[in-house]
């Protein structure tokens, strides 16, 4: 081969290798290329409707956003994206060249439907991927729940790890502030381990639930014609117990953490109120006080007796009391726990300050 042709030759690969670099990006886009940089230039989020429907594209989006928001008055800025079916880099590659192509200074993170989340941010990829993979983000069968979870792991200095028992009740004493729900939710979450969890967190719903309906039976029971503003706080706090169970049987990843709490809290504030108006008040930071030691949905706790597995004599129902003078002292209801289960009273399930200075003192 002469040497002029050579040189063509030589010209021609980085030609083509040129242009394969300029167009591989766009290649490995998405149709929704367009439409996400558009709407995350002025936006926060972006939810394919090609993939969801504009309907459950928005209501999607609307939840996003409320974690955008969340994590944004925790001082993180953060994108996130669901777009249609990747291929090329996948979804690093992705949320990568959107990050460059916005100039977005802060943390992007992307996923598909069904697929796995990627990420760009201060933080190296090769280091997004590690954590993500130890924290198992892809087994999230929910798109909104892996990227919420990828955006706390994702964000630079993640605080430090509170686990197990101790985070789900820092979350809850932030749930109790409403709308800081989801910060507690997002800066404790993120380093529990995933498998169990779900049904930690549902059983830790469902008992607060079987207070709340304790609570209201009792009320029911005591004050059978209330007055009209008590009667509503009392209809309002069904209505929010009702929903509460409708999400504490969604299963799996279906199950909303979110709405459940915020169902159980508002349940509580509405059934405190009527309480306090009828005269008969309990504390709505701390549900299972005066309430059946051995389980809260057995009712008011009117005697005191010892219970199989506890040393002292604690409040407890009627029909607890006479079990355990009859030798058949009642267990403690126990809750799954990422460990094993746990019986109730050493879950440390409900912070001791009001709602108002969710505190760290914790059990009932
Ligand atoms: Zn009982």
């Amino acid at each position: 081969m002469s040497a002029p042709v050579r040189h063509w030759t030589a010209w021609c690969v980085a030609l083509v290798a040129a242009a394969l670099a300029f167009c591989a990006p766009a290649a490995a886009l998405t149709r929704d290329d367009a439409d996400a940089v558009a709407a995350l230039r002025t936006g926060d989020v972006f939810v394919s409707s090609r993939e969801l429907g504009p309907e459950v594209a928005s209501t999607i989006a609307q939840r996003l956003q409320e974690k955008v928001d969340a994590m944004r008055a925790n001082g993180y800025e953060v994108k996130m994206a669901i777009v249609s079916p990747l291929n090329g880099d996948g979804a690093f590659g992705y949320a990568r060249r959107l990050r460059t192509r916005l100039h977005f200074p802060g943390t992007l993170v992307v996923t598909t439907l069904n697929g796995p989340v990627g990420a760009a941010g201060e933080r190296p990829p090769n280091a997004l991927r590690a954590a993500f993979q130890a924290d198992r983000v892809n087994a999230l069968g929910s798109a909104t729940e892996r990227l919420s979870r990828a955006a706390e792991i994702a964000v630079p200095a993640p605080p430090p790890p509170p686990s197990g028992w101790r985070g789900l009740v820092a979350f809850i004493a932030l749930a109790l502030l409403g709308a800081a729900a989801a910060v507690g939710w997002g800066l404790h979450r993120e380093q529990r381990r995933h498998r169990g969890v779900a049904d930690q967190d549902r059983g830790t719903l469902v008992l607060g639930l079987d207070a709340l309906q304790a609570r209201l039976a009792a009320l029911d029971a005591r004050h059978p014609s209330p007055p009209a503003e008590a009667g509503d706080d009392l209809a309002e706090a069904r209505a929010h117990h009702s929903t509460g169970r409708a999400a504490a049987q969604q299963s799996g990843h279906a199950f909303d953490h979110t709405a459940g709490f915020t169902a159980l809290f508002s349940g509580l504030r509405a059934a405190a109120r009527a309480a306090d108006a009828l005269g008969d008040p309990f504390p709505v930071d701390r549900p299972l006080e005066g309430l059946c030691s051995a389980d809260p949905a057995h009712g008011l706790a009117t005697e005191v007796a010892r219970l199989a597995d506890g040393e002292s004599r604690v409040p407890v129902c009627a029909a607890c009391h006479d079990a355990a003078r009859a030798g058949r002292p009642p267990r403690r209801r126990m809750l799954p726990g990422v460990d094993g289960p746990v019986p109730i009273d050493e879950a440390h399930l409900w912070p001791a300050a009001s709602p108002d200075t969710p505190g760290e003192a914790l059990t009932r």
